[in-house]
């Protein structure tokens, strides 16, 4: 039963059907109160699983969502795990209410989301970009469309939704057609599209335009193949980000069930903790990009435990929000005194916990990304790379698992550095970078080892597929020609590969890794050797 075959029941049936089933969950609840027997509740209950099924039907998120929430939060006291308290109440009141709010609207207006391609699309006239930088777009596996009028871009647009666009503004009347097409794009195909600008008059006028429109980047004629790492970075930013990982700390399960089903329900991670003091040692194995504690718990505080996580400096930067039914300022500010980054109130609406949660979660990983990431590539740092092959290997250990890990550098660097030039040097660096996360799998770690050496950690690869996956990277990253001074030229990398548990821990592995590489080097570069255990 999907969406799909709904689409023929007429409006105005749905929404007479979607506002009955609302009424009759009003009813239920209703009659709960009054009769406070746990018949009438599990009867709440099942009213509220229709009421999230018909809307899921239909295509309604949020109500199915809301409806849903409802019904999970019945379970622990239906289970007698918990008593039925004036806040479970007060919660469900509120819920009932926004429910019936958004069931009232829920036909009006509604937009289907494209499926996402790697196509970029342009529109310009001739001579906007070099001959070849399609052919480098299609290396990064992008597929570049070049259209002419606003017409053909409409038509392109009915068929599939881009990766990113590239507007040239002269063919758009100027800056108030730039921040008229910009701002329909982002309408139809959401806020986080990347638009880039390739114009030939780099005037202050445009530049202005582009940032009224909130453009992703703006580029002066011609675009070059040697802008190509810095335009894949971006386009980088349209790439599905990892989900925030919460960990909850929460002693009554219903809170805690509402809190995760809202998160999760906005595609979060959610890690649920219900004792406090279990806390330090989750931080151990997992990262997260945010605390989200109670206050009131058995065995210590929300206060008490941020005091705590701030001692340790390895977590002095992931942020702590407090979730609680303290109304009392003054109780609220002493929290934040205590190292909590925020405070929410209960009930909150999921919306807004979302909203609070979301908005902490990216500057807490934006911190934490300047802490561990190299400042030209964007990868892992030595120090992070080193902490996440130790990571790897206690989880391999534990599961009885296979972990690669490989050592990658530039063959004869110097000579590009000292022909093509250092900034030259420094692009060619960003693109292997960008291939590398472009082509490695999301569980895979890359970092910049040194200079210009790069390392891999690859859980779950075996040696070969690991020398398999990193030899289609090297032939393709030698198929790039960078931009010189005087034309293009190109690069090539060698690579060493070590695995556990062939090689037992981090130190072997790297020193296994490095033997490998010097191999491969020797064996005359622009290639990927194996390491042999027992051989470092
Ligand atoms: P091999 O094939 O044996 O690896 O030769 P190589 O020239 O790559 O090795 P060598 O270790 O002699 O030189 C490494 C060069 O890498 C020297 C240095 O100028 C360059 N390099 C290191 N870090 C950077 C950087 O951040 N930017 C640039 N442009 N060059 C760098
Ligand atoms: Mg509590
Ligand atoms: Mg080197
Ligand atoms: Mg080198």
């Amino acid at each position: 039963m999907r969406e799909g075959n709904v689409a023929a029941t007429e409006p105005e049936v749905v929404q007479a059907r979607l506002e009955n089933q609302c009424q009759a969950l009003r009813e239920a609840w209703e009659a709960h109160l009054s009769r406070g027997d746990s018949d009438s509740l599990d009867a709440f209950r099942k009213e509220a699983a229709n009421l999230s099924d018909m809307a899921r039907q239909q295509g309604l998120a949020r109500i199915s969502e809301l409806a849903l929430m409802l019904e999970v939060m019945c379970g622990p006291v239906l289970d007698e795990q918990e008593p039925v308290t004036a806040e479970f109440q007060d919660t469900v009141s509120h819920y009932l209410n926004t429910l019936g709010e958004q069931c009232r609207q829920a036909l009006c207006g509604s937009a289907t989301p494209a499926a996402p391609a790697a196509q970029v699309l342009m529109l310009a006239g001739g001579g906007s970009l070099d001959d070849d930088v399609e052919q480098h777009l299609a290396h990064f596996g992008y597929e570049l469309i070049q259209v002419t009028s606003v017409d053909d871009m409409d038509r392109r647009l009915q068929r599939s939704a881009p990766r990113a666009v590239m507007l040239d503004p002269a063919l758009l009347g100027g800056a108030d057609g730039v921040i008229a097409l910009a701002r329909q794009l982002r309408e139809q195909l959401g806020e986080d599209l990347p638009i880039l600008l390739v114009t030939d008059t780099p005037s202050m006028d445009s530049r202005l335009a582009a940032a009224r429109a909130g453009l992703t980047a703006y580029l002066v004629k011609p675009v070059g193949f040697d802008e190509l790492p810095e335009l894949l970075e971006l386009f980088q930013l349209d790439h599905q980000p990892e989900a925030y990982r919460v960990l909850m700390v929460e002693d009554s399960p219903t809170q805690a069930r509402y809190i995760s089903t809202v998160l999760e329900g906005a595609g979060m991670e959610v890690i649920a903790v219900s004792n406090p003091m279990e806390v330090l040692e989750t931080l151990e194995v997992r990262d997260v990009d945010l605390i989200l504690t109670d206050m009131y718990m058995p065995d210590c505080t929300g206060y008490e435990l941020a005091s705590v996580i701030r001692q340790i400096p390895r977590h002095a930067s992931i942020p702590i929000v407090y979730l609680s039914g303290e109304t009392k300022l003054d109780r609220q500010l002493r929290a934040m005194g205590r190292g909590g980054d925020d405070f929410l109130t209960k009930p909150i609406e999921p919306d807004h916990l979302v909203q609070a949660v979301s908005i902490r979660a990216e500057r807490g990983r934006m911190l934490r990304g300047m802490m561990v990431t190299d400042g030209l590539t964007g990868l892992l740092n030595h120090t992070r790379v080193k902490e996440e092959l130790e990571a790897e290997l206690a989880r391999a250990r534990r599961r009885g698992s296979v972990v690669s890990f490989a050592m990658i550098d530039l063959d004869y660097f110097k000579g590009v550095n000292d022909t093509f030039g250092h900034p030259a040097g420094d692009r060619v660096l960003k693109t292997l970078a960008g291939l590398l996360r472009q082509r490695l799998r999301r569980t895979d770690s890359i970092g910049r080892y040194g200079g210009e050496e790069f390392a891999v950690i690859m859980p779950d690869a075996t040696v070969e597929e690991a020398v398999r996956v990193l030899d289609g990277i090297r032939q393709r990253f030698a198929d790039i020609r960078h931009a010189g001074p005087e034309g293009p030229f190109r690069v090539t990398f060698s690579a060493g590969v070590a695995c556990y548990p062939d090689c037992g821990d981090a130190t072997q592995l790297t020193m296994e890794a490095d033997t490998a590489l010097y191999a491969a080097k020797r064996a005359g570069r622009n290639c990927i050797r194996a390491g042999r255990p027992g051989q470092g």
